[in-house]
């Protein structure tokens, strides 16, 4: 499996190759350089492609069998479009999963509190979601995944379990942290690219292809994805497919 531990281990087999050829054969040393760029390439790779489960297990897609899928939206709570969005669910009956990102949870707990009553599941999406979160230390990712687990606890009375990396990106210290506090990491199957597209048909072109088990991604920070949800909910009933929790797609207990 193209994993951290297997490239690792492929590598180091890789340069004790090159030293051996260096040392029997009179070739240059700048050859043993040469799998630096490989190796670098595949760090890039496996840190940039959550579903590549490169650095830890990540739960991108639910049971394909069955004819549901599950909408997460990430970066909230916002102010202005959560509380649209959650107009628009319980309009539809539709329950989804929210990434909150802590500092914004400390602004708005009232949001929060409210996506809880009516039957949403919340995720942790760090403290910060900083710029440098792939650069901080386990300690410190550790310290932001608490933060924000506890903060919700207190506005809820419960621990999430899944927890979405900021940017999706993953690394040995992100890994470190999700096993040392026992989350689950979680990513998806479909991007809808809502912070970026602005035009609603290219939108929806990016998530009309979705199929049994998808795990869709979307931001609850624009009007356009209020817009394109309500479409993708009318146009799962219109495929006589439904639209289940994360929960209950990946199996998994949202909650410690
Ligand atoms: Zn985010």
């Amino acid at each position: 499996m193209l994993n951290y531990r297997n490239t690792n281990i492929f590598f180091a087999l890789s340069i004790v190759i090159t030293l051996l050829l260096l040392y029997f054969f009179d070739i240059s040393w700048w050859w043993s350089l040469l799998w630096l760029i490989p190796y670098q390439l595949m760090i890039a790779y496996g840190s940039a492609t959550i579903r590549a489960n490169f650095f830890l297990k990540s739960y991108i897609k639910g049971n394909t069998s069955l004819p549901q899928v599950a909408i997460t939206f990430d970066d909230g709570p916002n102010e202005k479009y959560t509380p649209i969005l959650l107009d628009l669910l319980e309009k539809h009956q539709v329950k989804a999963t929210f990434f909150c990102i802590g500092k914004h949870i400390d602004k708005y707990p009232e949001i929060v509190k409210r996506m809880h009553q009516k039957g949403h599941i919340i995720g942790n999406h760090s403290y910060s979601h900083s710029y440098f979160f792939d650069f901080f230390p386990k300690n410190k990712v550790i310290k932001e995944l608490q933060l924000t687990n506890n903060k919700i606890f207190e506005l809820i009375n419960q621990k999430p379990l899944f927890f979405r990396p900021p940017y999706g990106v993953t690394n040995p210290p992100i890994a470190k942290a999700v096993k040392h506090l026992g989350l689950y990491a979680i990513g998806w199957s479909i991007r809808s690219f809502d912070t970026k597209v602005k035009d609603e048909e290219k939108l929806w072109q990016n998530i009309a292809k979705f199929t049994s088990g998808d795990v869709l991604l979307f931001h609850d920070t624009n009007s356009l994805t209020i817009k394109i949800v309500e479409r993708l909910i009318l146009e799962v009933k219109k495929r006589q497919m439904e639209i289940v929790n994360l929960d209950k797609i990946l199996q998994l207990n949202a909650y410690a």
